[in-house]
């Protein structure tokens, strides 16, 4: 323990470790679809006193105890241990394996050599810092990607940037080929996933994905173990699955990989479309720098140089790299722990809480910040469950396993109960549930009032509420960017506060994209430089993120409050008015992208019109929620179909999985979600008759939803 941390501990211990509930000022007296607010205020009152900081920090500690990759033994007791915690708070709880398809490292072997032929680099070296308690665990895997294939290839390297679509369309602007290359990239603005896809797309033979110290090391402040930054040696494991085509499994899309599955009804390696081609790695910047300082060719464009102390090249050569990667692929299980408390009134409408379980390594931010925020919520249930309170919907928390490798637990659980999920009313996710101290949250518009509301209710441990502490964090950050950002316009912000949509990379996807239940994500963050990595770890935690489990303790608030509350409302909060402005919003966007993009034939109209209808037939659904009254189950009904109204059957064009028109990931942006997906990615393509059909397919769902809701009863 250093001193930074002692002292923290000695001045927290001094005033009190933990948040005290009432210390919430403003808390609002009515909730949005409660017929009675009382009631269920005096309720959120006893659950808010019983999540605990310290017993969080506890869980923490247990949870990361050991590098725990989904499928291993120790992430099996992960499991055990989660399912023993739900039991103890009243849960009916069961642990439900999945039998999926996921490689481990064999042999990990990357060579550089320079234009004299001589060595330059063998790596990777095995991350290590001066100071770190868990760094020499034998149990750490290996840096490298889910679902890389195995491969022997050596061709000279060409360097992509970030590997977008602008940066490989720049390296052909200046007359660079990645064919018959290696490409080496650098981590951040977009999903690993989709640097390896483009590589692949342009003819590379294979490709390095680096953490440059410009992303998320000593150019952002102290390294680890000084301070939260990426250390020389650190390297951001992560999968590589092409997730924009379709999540999970990658031999079993839109069907669950249960355990007694006929091995004739999977899709064969070479025939998944979620499978790369190309063999792909990560590097530690320690390990890609002798790489990249040896490259020739131009100068990359200045927006292109890292922070690391020589100017980039693009290459091609003369450096060469040698990749040796020996995947060990096989069918392994994995282990979701489901836990029920049965509705009293609707049983088969369902309320999701989830978060995943496996990490990379040891996660202590990633993911189990989220477990134990999460136990911490089941806690505060168990006791109000002990106390006599029943949920009127069925109330259902689940611990996910290999969601690093491509959100697998959630997926296959997820298509087991596709028919049941159609009634599912919400998905409240936390994976990253601590970094530091900055709350925030995305949501499918609908859901963001009910998440701002929820986060007035919550005490922040800077006094206040954790709405207060947010909206005064966005303000802080607009102030900051305000001359590179435009404004969010006024109509989509939720009591001044910005959310973000639902793109990818954790597990609401399948319940949002593919099944239509209304999905929200929470998480906490701060300088988090060590991702992915050995370093994140409970010395880590401990030593920046949340040194006294305060912000675990109010995420632990948070959730469990999204939970209680969804479950208990009389009419389901859903706001379609704000979600209608918001698709006003993307249409007038993608229309005045068509415009720049010549294709100035397409007619924006109707789906406006229908978009319009959509919004006032949700703003009167709004004021019948802010009065329950009458068929309240009828109501409900009408409610929930408006959003599964908003599905395709057919799903978007070649990826057929993703089945929302209005939010999926971009098929070249991956994790930041793309809006109307259909209609965007069809001008993107600059293809008029697809974009043509796809605001057919938009008009229809949108008129789809309105009529839904017109006819509340
Ligand atoms: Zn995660």
């Amino acid at each position: 323990m250093s001193i930074r941390v002692m002292a923290l501990f000695l001045l927290a211990g001094s005033m009190s470790a933990q948040t005290p509930p009432s210390s919430a000022p403003s808390a609002p007296t009515r909730i949005l679809g409660f017929r009675n607010a009382a009631p269920q205020l005096k309720l959120d009152q006893d659950f808010l006193q019983v999540p605990d900081a310290v017993l969080a920090g506890q869980e923490l500690k247990t949870l990361t105890a050991a590098p725990h990759v989904a499928g291993s033994k120790e992430d099996y007791a992960t499991a055990v241990y989660v399912a023993e915690k739900f039991r103890q708070a009243g849960l009916q709880t069961k642990i439900v394996p999945y039998r999926v398809l996921m490689n481990l490292p064999k042999k990990i072997q990357v060579s550089a050599y320079g234009a004299d032929g001589k060595k330059i680099m063998s790596g990777p070296t095995p991350e290590h810092v001066s100071d770190d308690p868990y760094q020499d665990d034998k149990r750490i895997v290996t840096p490298f990607h889910a679902y890389s294939p195995s491969g022997d290839v050596t061709a000279e390297v060409v360097y992509a940037n970030y590997g977008r679509p602008q940066d490989f369309a720049q390296l052909a602007a200046q007359h660079i080929s990645v064919r018959g290359k290696i490409v080496i990239a650098r981590y951040g603005k977009n999903f690993r996933g989709v640097k390896a896809y483009l590589a692949q797309q342009n003819g590379a033979v294979g490709i390095i994905i680096y953490s440059d110290p410009a992303d998320d090391g000593y150019f952002r402040g102290d390294k680890y173990p000084e301070g939260p930054y990426r250390p020389a040696s650190g390297v951001q494991r992560g999968s590589i699955l092409y997730l924009f085509k379709f999540p999970g499994d990658p031999t079993t899309p839109g069907f669950a990989s249960t355990t007694n599955l006929a091995a004739g009804k999977r899709l064969s390696q070479k025939d998944s479309p979620s499978l790369p081609a190309i063999p792909s790695t990560p590097l530690s910047y320690q390990d890609a720098a002798p790489i990249l300082k040896a490259l020739g060719g131009p100068e990359s464009p200045r927006k292109w140089q890292g922070a690391l102390p020589f100017t980039y090249h693009m290459g091609p050569g003369p450096v060469t790299v040698h990749l040796l990667l020996k995947q060990d692929y096989a069918l392994r299980t994995i282990w979701d722990v489901i836990g029920k408390i049965p509705g009293t009134k609707y049983p088969d409408s369902w309320v999701v809480v989830g978060n995943h379980r496996d990490a990379w390594v040891f996660g202590a931010v990633d993911p189990n910040s989220g477990t134990a925020s999460m136990l911490e919520a089941v806690h505060g249930i168990g006791a109000l469950l002990k106390q006599g309170w029943k949920p009127q919907r069925t109330l259902i928390f689940s611990s996910w396993d290999a969601e690093e490798e491509g959100l697998i637990g959630s997926t296959e659980w997820a298509e087991q109960h596709a028919a049941q999920l159609e009634k599912a009313v919400a998905y409240f996710n936390i994976d990253v549930g601590v970094a530091g101290p900055k709350f925030d949250s995305s949501a499918v518009p609908s859901l963001k009032p009910f998440v701002v509301d929820i986060t007035k209710l919550v005490p922040s441990p800077m006094g206040g509420t954790v709405y207060d502490k947010w909206l005064r964090d966005q303000q802080q950050a607009a102030a900051k960017r305000h001359a590179q950002h435009p404004e969010t316009p006024a109509a989509l912000l939720v009591d001044g506060i910005h959310m973000d949509d639902l793109g990818s990379g954790s597990d609401y996807t399948p319940f949002i994209q593919h099944l239509g239940v209304p999905s929200t994500d929470i998480g906490s963050n701060g300088a988090y430089g060590v991702y992915h990595s050995a370093f994140d770890n409970y010395a880590w935690f401990t030593k920046f993120a949340d040194p006294t489990f305060v912000y675990l303790q109010q995420q632990a608030r948070v959730l469990g409050l999204e939970g209680i509350t969804m479950a208990d409302a009389d009419l389901l909060p859903y706001d379609y008015a704000l979600y209608g402005d918001a698709v006003v919003s993307y249409l007038h966007a993608a229309s005045d992208k068509a415009l720049a993009a010549k294709m100035p034939g397409l007619d924006f109209a109707p789906a406006l019109a229908a978009a319009q209808r959509f919004r006032d037939a949700g703003a009167r659904a709004l004021l019948a929620e802010k009065n329950p009254a009458g068929d309240l189950r009828q109501q409900n009904e009408v409610l929930r179909r408006a959003e599964e109204d908003l599905l395709s059957n057919t799903g978007l064009p070649d990826r057929p999985w993703f089945k929302h028109t209005i939010y999926a990931p971009g098929e070249y942006t991956g994790y930041a979600a793309v809006v109307i997906p259909g209609v965007n990615e069809a001008i993107d393509a600059k293809d008029p008759s697809l974009a043509a059909k796809q605001l057919l397919v938009l008009t229809k769902a949108l008129n789809r939803s309105a009529a839904t809701l017109s006819g509340m009863p």
